[in-house]
């Protein structure tokens, strides 16, 4: 069959790979703890789900503005304004099923082939696999696990060239669960201050889920704003995975742009799940602040747990529901140890590489799952490794 020649660049997400297999493993049978796919195993809180049902039987069932509900838009607006300390208007807000479209739409309508984008790695791979579907260069910038998988800010000075056209930043962070600090987003916008022709693709899709440290946007540094696309969404914050709603913000003639890619593409968003977006951002917010709680016990459980593991290294985590443990003291590699745990004793976890060359050595685990889960998860890695 032929498949025009751009197929060939087009990369994936390893966890949905990793996920199909693990549910054939179970057809057969088998007890799989999942640790490998990003979402939150708790339910969408019911507030949200009753949200969309009553869309559903009040009307909202057809097609809504390509852009989003105009109400959807006024409310997400509001919402970065408040939390990022910046000025946003409903214009700039273009609503997606998911965050991922954004990043699709960011690169079809800002960068050339032959130009660079500068990203994190190890990193959500579909960044890298955008840039290389369209003929661009990924430039990346390692996150090293000695500074707590921060940006190496060095690396990532050396890596600006007159090519550079996106910079594409991820805090808090997915594979690793690192943060940007504050002072390191300072010193990146000051090395793009005097590059008003690059852009900031700036995905904050897990900025409510942080362990002791505020939330820190690229946007709200002076002179960014104009050129940063804030990525975020529901997803992850509400537990809304299956739902796909996420939104992109930016300045009003990119979101008109974004808009025909979308009209293009999928038109819009379900109609009562973006009645829902309006819900789920206006009321009440305990779910979320639960869900956080949950997580932060969950990350020290499996911290805890990995490093009592001989031959396992894993850092801390401020943000997002990932720990990257380091696994090169085992005698054998993350992609063989990823493989093997999943077929061996039935733990679903991802090999670092899923995340690009950086993450040779590493294994990245998911930890929305239980508690319990977790602790059977951990003791079958123990005693799997403990017999290697
Ligand atoms: N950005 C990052 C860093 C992610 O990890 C994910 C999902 O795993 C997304 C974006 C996409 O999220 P959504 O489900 O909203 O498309």
């Amino acid at each position: 069959m032929h498949f025009s020649e751009r197929m060939s660049r087009l990369g994936t997400e390893t966890a949905f790979n990793v996920l199909a297999r693990a549910k054939a493993l179970e057809a057969k049978g088998h007890d799989v703890v999942h640790l490998e796919i990003g979402e939150p195993d708790f339910d969408t809180p019911a507030n949200i789900i009753e949200a969309a049902a009553n869309a559903l039987r009040n009307g909202w069932t057809h097609y809504t503005p390509a852009a989003g509900i105009p109400i959807l838009r006024e409310t997400i607006a509001t919402h970065i304004a408040d939390t990022r300390g910046i000025k946003v208007a409903p214009e700039q807000v273009v609503v997606t099923p998911g965050g991922k479209p954004i990043m699709f739409y960011a690169v079809l309508a800002l960068v050339e082939p032959g130009d660079e984008v500068v990203m994190p790695n190890p990193t959500f791979p579909i960044y890298e696999s955008m840039v290389n579907y369209i003929g661009a260069k990924p430039v990346f910038v390692k996150l090293a696990e000695e500074e707590g998988f921060g940006f190496d800010l060095d690396m990532f000075a050396d890596s600006l060239s007159d090519k550079t056209r996106m910079v594409v930043l991820n805090s808090p962070s997915n594979p690793t669960g690192g943060v940007l600090s504050k002072a390191q987003i300072e010193t990146v916008a000051g090395l793009l201050r005097d590059r008003p022709d690059v852009w900031i693709l700036s995905d904050e899709i897990y900025s409510r889920i942080l362990y002791d440290t505020d939330h820190v946007s690229i946007a709200s540094e002076p002179d960014m704003q104009d050129r940063t696309i804030i990525l975020d969404g529901y997803s992850k914050t509400y537990a809304m995975t299956g739902w796909r709603l996420g939104y992109g913000v930016m300045q009003p003639e990119l979101a008109q742009r974004m808009t025909q890619l979308q009209i293009n593409a999928v038109s819009c968003v379900n109609a009562a799940t973006q009645v829902a977006g309006v819900e789920a951002l206006t009321g009440p917010q305990d779910a979320v602040n639960d869900m956080v709680t949950a997580f932060r016990a969950r990350r020290d459980a499996v911290v805890a747990g990995l490093n009592d593991i001989p031959g396992i290294r894993c850092v801390m985590p401020r943000g997002a529901f990932y720990v990257f443990p380091n696994v090169t003291a085992l005698p054998i590699d993350q992609d063989e140890l990823a493989r093997r745990l999943l077929d061996e004793v039935g733990v679903a976890v991802l090999s670092g590489t899923a995340f690009g060359a950086y993450g040779k050595g590493y294994l990245r685990l998911s930890y929305a799952n239980s508690l319990e889960n977790i602790d059977k998860a951990l003791g079958r890695i123990g005693d799997f490794v403990k017999a290697l």
